[in-house]
């Protein structure tokens, strides 16, 4: 089922080992039973504390698999304190055989494989046959009948046997992950040993403790069940903490994070002439799923997406959920063999595959849902010599394959660097607003009437890591040209609403106007999603406004009107900015529902110079005024243009004047300072032309 055919053998490797613990492992335990009856001995000791272990690691079986159906941590199992703490009294045999209890009830409980089941259990016998080797080393044999009490002088030993086990029952797993991964052993075991070497110390030297009250005092063994109980339960949580901090809560798929590591070790590993390759996976239309069928709808489609994409790599390749409907794949250990193009032919095959699988309808209870997704693909060491840099590239070449259609595409680094450096911001953009990393700004309008605040409008600022403040008039043409529009204005939306919401409970109740592109208009859902959005802060319609400017016209104008009606009857107020400039036609403003125009500053700029530019803005006043609509003037710099505007009866203004665009917290203050809100004073006329805006920072 899809997948590379001529990747390393590992995976022979991994069952053969498999086949022989288990093996190895009945064989080691089967053996002595047998010779024990055919000889007439009795196999297993007959003092009470034995059976007492009995119970307590049976019991131990069936809570560690009923209280965590999810990861866990065989190690973990508090039942190897009693059965180390039983090998001290009476031996491996009986030990192992304990064990394996805990290791077959939880493994049903759990519905684990008969093969798995088998191998961890013949690894617990091997581990535990081991640490008898190393106490026999010392002299000390402990047998179904011995009855020699532990000393003082038995902990050293006790204490390597107890290294012993721990290092044989884990340690192979550990060798078979990093031979999986392709990482180095010794980072592993450290990495390991650092992380465990606290609890399963714990667990370990409770034994000898364990050991001294089965052989004098048997019927106090129930009182370990406490400290064991609560040790299990610290294991897990740093456990847990650590799954958390490397894993997608939805999906359970390592997130970027592990990823980024795991792509470490991959390329620490192709170094030595080998391959590895990152895929780079986007759903189509996602976010319609979000908005029409609901946001459980959508999670389960992403759990769904993450399962079948599991399904269609081998093990030792990572899956992984970046963040919103993006998934990564990390194919270590590529053949080393073959040449580029044979290489980079068989990733794009695997990717092609993976596309066509995701094509296959998706089961969401009732409903049954087609995905489409795009994937990029980049290569080590073709493309990038570090993961960071295959990311950025597998990133490019999957907005290409969205934009063409094309569904899978190679990273070619022949396409014109202008594009591709395009690309990359691109992607830093999508990074930025996954992280919340955009931000809005707010600058006021005025009412030149009375110079009370009638309004704000949101404007995006977005400061890049490396190239500093990037603006807006750059990133919004690029996210225009690449489809990520809808994205960044379902961003900022959310955020205006969220600052509307906040200053309403402030007791501040200005409207706000977001800017909205052609490109939104034409998304058949952008009505419904800006609905979901104002029933999600629980903000009402008229304490929102849409800038629009004319090009939404001309492109497909049937289907942009159907947009503008469905919001103006959701009762959304649409403006139309930067009139004035390019395609402006007075005959458009009888098609479309605005209630606002908004003069493009270049015309408010040349006011006071240019008595042409003073009778346009006078005429669109007008005109405007005698359709019935608000006129505001953009880029209101001085005190002189402010006052023209009000004598040419132009409604509101905006500008540098009165202030320039405010992170929230800034605007909500100078908000607050001009008479919003309602512990304020509002300002009437003269006060506002005597004080107006003279604290702006
Ligand atoms: P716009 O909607 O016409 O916004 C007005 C622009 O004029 C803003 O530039 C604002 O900072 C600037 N401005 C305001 N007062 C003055 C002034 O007195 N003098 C001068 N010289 N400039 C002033 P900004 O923030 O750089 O935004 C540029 C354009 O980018 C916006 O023009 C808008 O078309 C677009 N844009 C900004 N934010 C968004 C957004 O969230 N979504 C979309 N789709 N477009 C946005
Ligand atoms: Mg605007
Ligand atoms: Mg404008």
């Amino acid at each position: 089922m899809g997948r590379i055919g001529s990747r390393l053998a590992w995976p022979r490797a991994f069952f053969v080992h498999t086949a022989i613990v288990a093996f190895l492992g009945t064989l080691a335990i089967v053996v002595p039973f047998v010779v024990d009856i055919a000889e007439n001995r009795c196999p297993v000791p007959l003092s009470p504390g034995v059976w007492i272990m009995l119970v307590l690691v049976s019991a131990d079986g069936a809570y560690t698999a009923l209280t965590r159906r999810g990861l866990y941590i065989p190690g973990a199992m508090p039942s190897v304190a009693v059965t180390f703490g039983l090998l001290l009294v009476h031996g491996w045999q009986i030990a192992a055989l304990w064990q394996c209890i805990p290791v077959l009830v939880s493994g049903l409980i759990r519905h684990e494989s008969w093969w798995r089941i088998g191998y961890t259990m013949g690894h617990y016998t091997l581990a535990f046959l081991a640490a008898d080797l190393v106490l026999s080393l010392f002299g000390i044999d402990p047998g179904p009948e011995s009855t020699r009490a532990l000393t003082v002088g038995d902990l050293p030993a006790a204490a390597l046997a107890g290294l012993t086990l721990a290092g044989v029952a884990q340690g192979s797993g550990w060798l078979i992950r990093a031979s999986w991964r392709g990482m180095n052993v010794f980072a592993l075991v450290r990495a390991e040993v650092r992380a465990r070497a606290v609890s399963h110390g714990a667990l370990i030297g409770l034994s000898p403790l364990i050991a001294v009250v089965c052989a004098a005092q048997p019927w106090l063994l129930p009182l370990f069940v406490v400290p064991l109980h609560t040790l299990y339960r610290s294991t897990m949580v740093r456990f847990d903490r650590e799954q958390e901090s490397r894993h997608d809560a939805l999906t359970g798929l390592p997130n970027r994070r592990l990823l980024l590591e795991r792509g470490e070790e991959a390329l620490v590993r192709a170094e030595g002439g080998g391959r590895a390759a990152l895929l780079l996976l986007d759903l189509h239309r996602f976010h319609e799923v979000n908005d029409t069928l609901g946001h459980v709808a959508g999670d389960r489609l992403l759990q769904q997406v993450g399962a079948r994409l599991e399904t269609l790599v081998r093990p030792g390749d990572t899956v992984a959920r970046l963040g919103g409907d993006e998934f990564a794949v990390l194919l270590p250990g590529l053949d080393m063999e073959s040449d580029r193009p044979a290489a980079q032919e068989a990733v794009v095959a695997l990717a092609r595959r993976i596309v066509d699988r995701l094509g296959e309808p998706f089961d969401l209870d009732e409903l049954t849902l087609d995905v489409e997704a795009s994937i990029g693909v980049a290569i080590f060491p073709d493309h990038a010599s570090d993961v960071l840099g295959l990311l950025q590239y597998a990133d490019v070449a999957m907005y290409l394959a969205k934009r063409s259609r094309s569904g899978v595409e190679l990273y070619d680094d022949s396409r014109d660097v202008n594009t591709r450096d395009k690309l990359l911001l691109l992607g830093d953009l999508r990074r930025a607003l996954d992280n919340h990393e955009v931000e809005l700004h707010y600058q006021p309008k005025i009412a030149l009437a009375d110079g009370r605040v009638d309004g704000c409008e949101a404007l995006v600022r977005w400061r890049h890591p490396t190239r500093g403040q990037v603006s807006p008039e750059e990133f919004v043409l690029l996210a225009e040209q690449t489809g990520l529009m809808p994205r960044l204005t379902r961003y900022v939306v959310d955020v205006a609403l969220d600052q509307v919401a906040r200053w309403h409970q402030e007791g501040i109740d200005v409207p706000i106007a977001v800017n909205i592109s052609a490109r939104d208009i034409h998304v058949p859902s952008f009505a419904d999603s800006v609905a979901a959005g104002l029933r999600e802060h629980d903000v009402s319609a008229a304490a929102l406004q849409l800038e629009i400017t004319e090009r939404v016209l001309l492109e497909e104008p049937q289907r942009a009107a159907e947009s503008l009606d469905a919001l103006r009857r959701l009762g959304v107020r649409l403006s139309l900015d930067d009139f004035g400039t390019g395609y402006s036609s007075l005959v458009h403003l009888r098609h479309i529902p605005v209630s606002e125009l908004k003069i493009d500053r270049s015309f408010v700029a040349r006011l006071m110079l240019n008595e042409g530019d003073a009778a346009i803005v006078s005429s669109i006043v007008q005109l405007a005024h005698s359709l019935g609509l608000r006129v505001v003037a953009e880029g209101v710099e001085d005190e002189a243009t402010y006052q023209r505007l009000r004598e040419l009866g132009c409604d509101s203004a905006q500008g540098w004047l009165m202030s320039k665009a405010l992170p929230g917290d800034e605007a909500t203050a100078w908000l607050l300072r001009n008479g919003v809100g309602s512990h304020a004073t509002p300002l009437g006329p003269e006060t506002a032309a005597l004080h107006r805006w003279a604290d702006v920072g």
